[in-house]
């Protein structure tokens, strides 16, 4: 089996985009407003000869408590079975918008989860890294990875280590 890896996070983080750079696919709707993607979506991929499969879930807008209603709720449930499917979980947050009372939601679910969870920073194009990361420290979740998934910045690398226990 090859490892999984769900990649979840609020909606508008770059997941889709981050599931198409990874499976080197058009499969998962990249668009330009949040919540497009409302069910989990498989693709496998490969990289320095590690085969793997990536989930994409729609994302959790509200948190994950368990509240949330309609369409946010559809879309928590998808990611708590990404979750509980995945071997490796990446957490992506947005440097851009910075972060916000959704993302400490999720990571409250995230810290009493018990599978390896990677905290990812996305959109840091054009950002000075060390500045972007700085805030996202106090997600309790380790160090923040600070990536561009849309300009393949730090992907490679940063799936390199996600993968090497595997
Ligand atoms: P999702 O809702 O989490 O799946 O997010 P999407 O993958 O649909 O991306 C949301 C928006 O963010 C799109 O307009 C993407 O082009 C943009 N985006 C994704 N990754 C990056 C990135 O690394 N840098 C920048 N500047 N924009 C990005
Ligand atoms: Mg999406």
């Amino acid at each position: 089996m090859n490892p999984v890896i769900a990649l979840v996070g609020r909606p508008n983080v770059g997941k889709s985009t981050l599931f198409n750079r990874l499976t080197r696919s058009r499969d998962a709707l990249v668009a330009d407003f949040p919540g497009l993607t409302r069910d989990r979506k498989y693709g496998n991929g490969q990289l320095g000869g590690k085969e793997y499969t990536v989930i994409d879930t729609g994302g959790i807008s509200g948190g994950i408590s368990g509240d949330e209603q309609g369409i946010d709720a559809a879309m928590a449930e998808q990611s708590l079975l990404a979750i509980d499917e995945a071997d490796i979980v990446l957490f992506l947050v947005d440097a851009r918008s910075g972060l916000i009372p959704a993302d400490e939601a999720i990571a409250n679910h995230l810290r009493v989860n018990q599978k390896k969870t990677w905290l990812v920073v996305n959109k840091t194009d054009g950002l000075e890294e060390h500045s972007a990361m700085a805030e996202f420290w106090t997600l309790g979740l380790g160090d923040p990875h600070p990536i561009a998934a849309s300009h393949g910045r730090n992907v490679t690398t940063l799936i390199d280590e996600v993968l090497a226990p595997f």
